[in-house]
């Protein structure tokens, strides 16, 4: 029953996402890519006074990927950036199967992507919009007065995320639209 519900989660996510599109005025936007899977993100943060003030994504890929950038941009809106940087911990607890994250009720609507812990092809799709986050927030942190309307852009994720070797016969393309099982 559970994972009906999370699977439905993840799809409303995926075809209604929230705070898709873009920043008049973005404080950082980074541009990221997941090869394995070919999912794009492109998030952009407004911040003031070391708080995520505004976020929107753009992008396009799997399922996975997508819905899990919409439900972080849901539960990021008014965090300081050090609660940020706490949620993304949380839910790599919830990507390595950590019991506590999966009762964890700060996660919200990203519970529902617990499952994903059990794919381990699909982790990296499910951290996508985390890893350029944790991107945008390094670099910001890293500029003398933060930055100011700067574009990372990355051909790969740079999160160190335990490499799984696809599965004999994986396919990107049909993958696409896969749910966790
Ligand atoms: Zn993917």
């Amino acid at each position: 029953m559970l994972e009906s519900i999370f699977r439905e989660l993840i799809l409303d996510h995926y075809r209604r996402p929230k705070n898709k599109g873009a920043l008049d005025d973005p404080t950082v936007t980074v541009s990221m890519r997941n090869p394995l899977c070919g999912d794009e993100i492109e998030l952009m943060l407004g911040i003031e006074n070391d708080r995520v003030a505004e976020v929107r994504f753009r992008g396009q890929g799997c399922s996975i990927s997508q819905a899990s950038a919409s439900m972080m941009t849901e539960a990021l809106a008014g965090r300081s950036l050090d609660d940020a940087l706490a949620l993304e911990r949380r839910f790599l607890d919830l990507m390595h199967g950590d019991e506590e994250a999966q009762r964890d009720r700060a996660l919200g609507d990203l519970q529902a992507l617990q499952g994903v812990a059990k794919l381990p092809v699909r982790i990296k799709c499910a951290l996508l919009g985390w890893n350029a986050l944790d991107e945008a927030i390094r670099a910001h942190r890293a500029s003398d007065r933060g930055l100011m309307g700067e574009r990372l852009e990355f051909d790969d994720m740079t999160a160190d995320v335990p490499e799984a070797a696809p599965p004999e016969g994986f396919d990107p393309e049909a993958h696409k639209e896969e749910l966790p099982g």
